[in-house]
């Protein structure tokens, strides 16, 4: 998918004011842009980091001001028209112009599309108190609130978020139930030799998992919950549960545009949705060179890298395609995990440093024979290292298999 980028914007709109949409701003203003620049953001707050929403936020250990991704004298720098606690309902591409929820528009010449995920909900029944999920900082305000040693907490979903959490409440002292219908924690992100460790780590402070199980149903002692009931039978005692089960991308508001939205907003190498319209961060998929496959990351450093690399498309300044090499970190009890490339579930894992249950170790993640990953435990120092021969073999591949 091959097009021309419109000549010169007078005006960009940025819907979705978060990682991606910020680095974008920042992008169009360093390229020399000074035109219009209009940032629309659901949420009233500045654009602060999401993954401490799950760790140090959650646990007490940061203040909320410590999240947020820049200070207000460079917001102001920007010299961008904020429009916050406001959404994008609708767009008319005919006209150029954003429909807002408060029924005003925002007309633009280049639009660049930053809204993120929200998280998915369970079919049952999830609006008793006591049921969280966690996406924003009032939802990690509101789950905060309710850490309180010894309560019962059950998380539904044992990705990241849900194991990130779960490690928080047992720090606290609360009592954790991790269920996944999965037969080991983050398995699909990690693999099954991974997924081992996390979960014996989780096992070892004293986390009750319930693995290769769902959630039938949640009940409540009038409008609180009570308790969770397993597919298996099983009754958990909760006095709080995490719906931590996967996203969504924010797309709804770009239906019947015409925009092609089969995993988020599709855009081809360069970011680009459309000649004037370009997507950056959670919810843009796109083609990876390098994994020669559409690609949709929901990790915080490529939200600023591709909020960078799509500014730098709408303003037909990108003279290569987006091609990073994906990173993102998790961080549970004791436990760095960092990760490089794209682990697969179905990818032969291999030790290639320290010992599995050690705490400290490295692991390569081959598919067809090939390296497509590198993760370590506990092992900063040698993740560079590691990224580098992961770079240098994926240069090298023509093709990275891929098992989809
Ligand atoms: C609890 C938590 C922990 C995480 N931990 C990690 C981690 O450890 N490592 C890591 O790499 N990543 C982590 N992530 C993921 C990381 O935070 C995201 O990848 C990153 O925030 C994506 O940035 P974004 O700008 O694309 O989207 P978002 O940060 O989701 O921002 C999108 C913004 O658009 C707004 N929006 C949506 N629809 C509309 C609309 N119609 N109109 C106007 N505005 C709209 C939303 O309200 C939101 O403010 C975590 C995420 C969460 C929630």
């Amino acid at each position: 998918m091959m097009m021309e980028v419109s000549e010169h914007p007078e005006r960009i709109a940025i819907v979705g004011a978060s990682a991606a949409g910020l680095s974008a701003a920042e992008t169009l203003r360093r390229e020399g842009f000074r035109g219009g620049l209009t940032l629309i953001g659901s949420e009233t707050l500045p654009p602060y980091k999401r993954p401490p929403l799950s760790k140090q936020v959650l646990s007490g250990d940061w203040s909320e001001e410590r999240t947020h991704l820049r200070k207000e004298e460079e917001l102001k720098a920007l010299e961008a028209e904020w429009r916050l606690g406001v959404s994008a309902s609708s767009l008319d591409r005919d006209n150029r112009r954003i429909v807002l929820n408060d029924g005003s528009t925002v007309n633009y010449d280049g639009l660049i599309v930053a809204t993120g995920v929200a998280p998915r909900r369970l079919d049952t029944s999830e609006d008793l108190d006591g049921v969280h999920l966690l996406r924003t900082m009032n939802d990690a305000r509101r789950m905060r609130d309710q850490f309180v040693a010894g309560r019962h907490l059950v998380v539904v979903g044992a990705g990241f978020l849900g194991c990130e959490v779960a490690a928080v409440a047992r720090r606290i002292g609360m009592e954790v139930s991790l269920v996944d219908p999965l037969s080991a924690p983050m398995i699909r992100q990690l693999g099954s030799t991974v997924a081992r460790e996390v979960d014996s780590l989780h096992a070892q402070h004293g986390t009750r998992i319930y693995a290769g199980v769902g959630v039938a149903s949640l009940h409540g002692n009038g409008e609180r919950l009570s308790e969770v009931r397993l597919t298996d039978g099983t009754v958990l005692q909760a006095d709080l549960a995490l719906v931590a089960i996967g996203s969504t991308p924010n797309v709804d508001w770009l239906r019947n545009t015409g925009l092609s939205l089969s995993n988020g907003v599709d855009c081809d190498a360069y970011c680009r949705a459309a000649p004037d319209i370009v997507a950056a961060g959670d919810v843009a998929s796109w083609e990876h060179p390098l994994f020669k496959r559409r690609v949709r990351l929901e990790h915080q450093t490529n939200a600023l890298e591709q909020g960078a690399a799509a500014a730098q498309a709408l303003l037909g300044l990108a003279v290569e395609p987006f091609a990073p090499i994906p990173y993102f970190w998790s961080d549970q009890y004791n436990a760095k995990i960092q990760v490089y490339g794209m682990p697969h579930e179905q990818a032969r894992t291999s030790i290639v440093r320290g010992e599995p249950g050690s705490g400290r170790f490295a692991a390569a993640y081959h598919l067809d024979g090939r390296l497509v990953a590198v993760l370590t435990w506990n092992m900063p120092r040698e993740t560079l290292g590691l990224r580098e021969e992961l770079r240098s073999s994926l240069n090298e591949q023509q093709t990275v298999p891929t098992a989809r």
